[in-house]
């Protein structure tokens, strides 16, 4: 078995993916559907799932840097791209010269922009994300800047800051954006006749069609992940990345032996360890060292002792007829079973973003479907 299989992979289920774009492109109904592929499409690889998600529906991009961006473009996608974060210097000609959309905020922006010879500019407006965008009581002067400027302005955008929160006590507040952006929104229209408006994330766009406005940008549901730290299922999501290792050596210890750095287990019986060449130089984390599952010959069993950076060890059992090169699913099915990103992210105290996200360069990531 020694040498058949891979020390790591992150498997890509580009299949799953297709899937998830017409999922979220019948969510939004009559308006389009922006693919967020920033942070290298949450881990799973911005290049290939652009491609597939652009011949599954998706009419544009959502990148947060240039460079990412610059990256689509080198590779053919010639598809409108939004570039959603603040440009640094160099930035302004590199966008121009990409032929990429920006988003603006202040009163210097759109000028800024024309300057540059930027294509186009979408107006946020901060509806109470209280992060990028214009305060209510500045949006005037934004557009007066962005009329006087000359550049067209082909968005008037805002985003949810609880939209998340499907049920809890952060909904209604979903609901007050909604209702403030929808007013601002109508009340510029008439400025800025050829403008998109948009506002809706993943969570937005599943439930609420009313949201939807002209676009959605989506990002989170694509990756088959819950916006609603929910299992995907219920929202008709499919996971499209999986997390695979093997077990690289497996050996009885005595009953009081302990286990990895800091001796954190110790066994209360003799059993089968295995150990797996997988750690948090990889993005499992540490903190899921007696802390999480992995499944291996189709059952769940325990990480035990401290996550290190190269491997991790897990306890088979004494009955355990596991043997050496044995797959071993991190993230992903095995059998019946299924260990999700929302499983994960709730063990580590996190969101699912970040589980997908930490998943490092060293793990290749591996396109089937
Ligand atoms: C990341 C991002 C999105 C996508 O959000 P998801 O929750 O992943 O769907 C949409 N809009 C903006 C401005 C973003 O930064």
């Amino acid at each position: 078995m020694i040498g058949t299989v891979e020390r790591a992979h992150a498997r890509i289920d580009l299949a799953a993916l297709a899937a998830n774009v017409r999922r979220l492109a019948q969510a939004a109904g009559t308006a389009r559907l922006m693919a967020v592929v920033k942070a290298d499409a949450y881990g799973h690889g911005s290049v290939p799932c652009s491609h597939v998600a652009i011949t599954a529906g998706a009419r544009a991009l959502g990148v947060h840097t240039v460079a990412e961006a610059e990256q689509l473009r080198d590779d053919g996608l010639h598809v409108p791209i939004l570039v959603m974060g603040p440009l640094t210097g160099a930035e302004w000609a590199r966008a121009a010269a990409t032929g990429v959309e920006i988003v603006a905020w202040t009163p210097e922006a759109p000028a800024a922009a024309a300057a540059a010879g930027i294509r186009a500019v979408h107006l946020e407006l901060d509806s109470g994300m209280g992060r990028l965008g214009a305060r209510p009581e500045d949006v005037a002067g934004l557009c007066d800047a962005a009329r006087a400027s000359g550049v067209a302005v082909a968005g008037i955008m805002t985003h949810f800051a609880t939209a998340d929160d499907r049920e809890g006590e952060q909904s209604g507040f979903f609901r007050e954006q909604l209702v403030r952006f929808r007013a601002a929104a109508a009340a510029l229209r008439d400025q800025f006749p050829d403008a998109e408006v948009h506002a809706a994330n993943s969570a937005a766009t599943l439930r609420d069609p009313g949201a939807a406005f002209d676009m959605v940008r989506c990002g989170i549901a694509l990756y088959g992940c819950s916006p609603f730290h929910d299992a995907p299922e219920r929202d008709g999501l499919s996971p499209v990345m999986s997390v695979v290792s093997y077990l690289a050596m497996v050996k009885t210890i005595r009953s009081r032996d302990s286990v990895g750095y800091g001796r954190t287990w110790r066994t209360e019986r003799g059993t089968r360890l295995g150990l797996v060449p997988l750690g948090y130089g990889d993005g499992y984390a540490r903190n899921l060292g007696n802390n999480a599952e992995v499944l291996v010959g189709g059952r769940r069993v325990p990480v035990v002792g401290a996550v290190s950076m190269d491997q991790l060890t897990v306890d088979l059992g004494p009955e355990s007829a596991d043997a050496v090169g044995a797959p071993v699913v991190a993230l992903g099915v095995q059998g019946a079973d299924r260990i999700t990103a929302e499983e994960l992210a709730a063990r580590r105290g996190t969101i699912n973003y970040e589980i997908t996200c930490a998943v490092g360069p060293r793990v290749p990531r591996v396109y089937v479907g």
